[in-house]
């Protein structure tokens, strides 16, 4: 396993917000009861720039593709 993120990466995001931190439940968007999820590449999720990638990071360590 490695410890950075790659552009190619895809992150589980809120299809609403598009923030991992979301879809993990950390912060919830006001559509988060009833928005679907989606998945954004990291380099996607770096230019709309929403969140810190620690979270995208927990999202990739959950699929056990980071430490
Ligand atoms: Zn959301």
């Amino acid at each position: 396993m490695r410890k950075y993120l790659r552009n190619d990466d895809k992150i589980t995001v809120c299809a609403e917000c598009l923030q991992a931190s979301c879809w993990q439940g950390e912060f919830m968007c006001d559509e988060a009861r009833y928005a679907d999820i989606t998945e954004k590449t990291v380099g996607e999720l770096r230019e709309i720039s929403m969140e810190h990638p620690d979270y995208w990071k927990a999202d990739l360590r959950m699929k056990n593709i980071t430490e």
